[in-house]
């Protein structure tokens, strides 16, 4: 905005926006890199955002790379700092907010907001701060869409369960009753669940050509 629209540096581009606060070391440079190497005649042009941000950096959310993305679509919150769940209700922006930092890290790879119990007050945003004030309070949006996670994950956790408890068996053990070898006890399905399996297992193979059949 300072620089104004017609701006040009003396190499002739126009500004290019890094945003963050502060701004992820890797991003700057290799954004730098990428249009140094266009410069020369070794790169290709480097694409770039309606905002003058590198849209291969900036064209996805937090959200969409964010290590506790699991808890939020099975509907699971953290009601305070330290825990280790989804932060939407705890003032987190991160669904609408675009972001590298949750899959490039911090520094080195490391670190970054969520990764390290932050929310995402939406630093790189050009409406930063004032349209993501105030800071700790729960966006409006997610009321809706978290809202949304709790209905599905309620059903969706146990279902979960479910299968994970099938898949963490072997045939053999369930077949013998036991495991032979190593750690585990092992209870025999009772009828319910075997028939959970069954049509799982027959959902599973549908239109393949093989299907299989336990013990
Ligand atoms: S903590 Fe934020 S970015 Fe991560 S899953 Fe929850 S809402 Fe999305
Ligand atoms: S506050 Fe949000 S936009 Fe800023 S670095 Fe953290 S995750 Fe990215």
């Amino acid at each position: 905005d300072f620089l104004g629209k017609d701006y040009r540096s003396s190499y002739g581009l126009p500004v290019i926006n890094v945003p963050g606060c502060s701004p992820v070391g890797d991003n700057f440079t290799e954004t730098i890199a990428c249009t140094l190497l266009f410069l020369q005649g070794h790169g290709p042009l480097p694409e770039f955002d309606e905002l003058g941000r590198p849209q291969w950096l900036f064209n996805e959310t937090v959200h969409q790379h964010c290590v506790r993305a699991g808890y939020y679509e099975e509907g699971t919150f953290a009601e305070r700092y330290g825990q280790k769940e989804c932060l939407v209700e705890i003032g987190c922006w991160g669904p609408v907010v675009q972001c590298n930092i949750t899959s490039r890290g911090a520094i080195n790879h490391m670190g970054g907001c969520m990764n390290t119990g932050g929310i995402c007050i939406g630093c790189t945003m050009p409406g930063f701060p004032d349209r993501f004030s105030p800071f700790y309070k729960k966006p409006p949006g997610a009321n809706i869409s978290s809202a949304g996670s709790k209905v599905l994950g309620t059903f969706m956790r146990p279902l979960r369960r479910i299968s994970q408890a099938y898949l963490n068996k072997e045939t053999r053990w369930v077949r013998e009753g036991h495991v032979p070898s190593g750690w585990g006890h092992v209870e025999k399905p009772g009828p319910i669940l075997k028939l959970i399996h069954k049509m799982y297992v027959k959902y599973q193979f549908l239109g393949s050509r093989k299907t299989w059949k336990e013990e």
